[in-house]
């Protein structure tokens, strides 16, 4: 069969040079025959100069994900093998530290080749993300590898929500290799206990990127009065519970979350009568809690993403502000603030300048004690800034 051809038009083959991994749709010349979704493709510059092959995906305004860098590598069972085996022995020193039953991310999309591919292991169980075409095309492959290279139960597909409307794939959850998964799947993390919910959970059940964060939270908690805000199932609020916190109040949107971190609380024999549960949207509870002028001694600020797209920065960067300055109201002297943000879009620098903007309106000095991201199981291609989402700070405020 005739190679297919994705022709890029003069100069915008700088970014492949640099190594990063999407093609898009503004880039493209033309095309030298036709491709399906997630059919390999040859990327080649104006001149015709092979640059690098990878899965084309034309209902996408990322035409194609790049696989290899090599214009004369095989894109088959033999490439994804190896790419696995190598994504698993680059956690290999870290996993050897893990809880039994602990969390680890196995695979990190683009950062390790993968474009698409997120795999998480939960004790015995995987489950993947494939939100690209051509991680539709290589999963039934990819799950059959990856549960041969683990030994794993078996593999949930969770590949939802609005991504594939923008990558043109239907939505599709469901056992893609080995045996189903149960309802929940006990984790470890820290020396705690958790259910995770590997069907309906956010992401892939539990969100394993603030792992070493949740750790973070403990130091100086003894004795203080934490606000857990955004708690999903509570892992911030039972890690500062666990170094003894006074008291731990944890606020979120939905109900059935907060049940879960109640369930949390007693599966780790907490004292019940210091967590409070808040039902509420944050944006409008802290309002209210600072016209009560209560106060807290530490608090986690960690919002869903806010920056959805380019156009929606300015407006995140304002609801970013609007929530750290009224955390700042409600810290006492000398309290912490555990502050992040998961939007791709926000770089750092932005997010230190809002965090400083919403300190000089609140009037408070703050200072940034730690730089955070996420951990070492979640590394990030330094030629693919857009993998660098997860970014927060930590501070003391006078
Ligand atoms: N810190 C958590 C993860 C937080 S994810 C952990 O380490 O596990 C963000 C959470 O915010 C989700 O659970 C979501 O249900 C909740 N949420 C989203 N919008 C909200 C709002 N406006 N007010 C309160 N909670 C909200």
């Amino acid at each position: 069969m005739a190679k297919v051809e994705l022709i890029l038009k003069a100069g915008r083959e700088k970014s492949l040079l640099r190594r990063h991994p999407w093609v898009f749709s503004g880039a493209v010349a033309g095309m030298k025959g036709t491709a399906q979704p997630g059919e390999t493709v040859d990327i080649v510059d104006a001149k015709g100069k092979a640059l690098a092959r990878g899965a084309y995906s034309g209902r996408s305004q990322i035409v194609c994900r790049v696989w290899s860098f090599s214009e004369h590598e095989s894109i088959d069972g033999v490439f994804f093998r190896q790419a696995l085996e190598h994504a698993l022995e680059r956690r290999r020193v870290f996993s050897a530290g893990l809880e039994p039953n602990g969390g680890l991310r196995l695979v990190n999309a683009e950062s390790d080749g993968l474009p698409g591919v997120v795999v998480d292991r939960y004790g015995e169980w995987l489950v993947g993300q494939f939100t690209s075409a051509g991680a539709q095309t290589w999963k039934g492959e990819i799950a059959r590898i990856l549960m041969e290279l683990t030994g794993a139960k078996g593999l949930l597909e969770r590949t939802e929500g609005e991504v594939c409307a923008q990558e043109g794939l239907t939505e599709s959850v469901g056992t893609l290799a080995g045996l189903t998964p149960p309802e929940t799947i006990p984790l470890q993390e820290h020396g705690l206990s958790y259910a995770v919910d590997p069907w309906h959970g956010h992401k892939t059940g539990f969100y394993l990127d603030q792992r070493d964060n949740r750790l973070l939270v403990r130091e100086g908690c003894q004795g203080r009065r934490v606000l857990n805000t955004f708690a999903f199932s509570g892992g911030f609020g039972l890690n500062a519970m666990a170094a003894g916190a006074e008291h731990v109040t944890h606020l979120e949107s939905s109900a059935a979350l907060l049940s879960q971190a109640e369930d949390h609380a007693r599966r780790n024999r907490l004292p019940e009568d210091r967590f409070d549960y808040c039902r509420g949207n944050a944006f409008h509870k802290l309002r209210e809690w600072r016209d009560q002028r209560r106060t807290f001694d530490c608090i986690v600020l960690d919002p869903p993403r806010l920056a959805d797209s380019q156009a929606g920065l300015m407006r995140a960067a304002r609801a970013y502000k609007d929530l750290n300055w009224l955390a700042l109201r409600l810290l006492a002297p000398g309290g912490r603030l555990l502050t992040f943000s998961c939007s791709g879009r926000v770089a750092m620098d932005l997010f230190a300048k809002v965090v400083a903007d919403a300190a000089i309106d609140a009037g408070r000095h703050v200072m940034i004690q730690r730089y955070l991201g996420p951990p070492a199981d979640h590394p990030v291609a330094l030629t693919f800034p857009e993998g660098r989402y997860l970014k927060g700070l930590q501070c003391i405020v006078d």
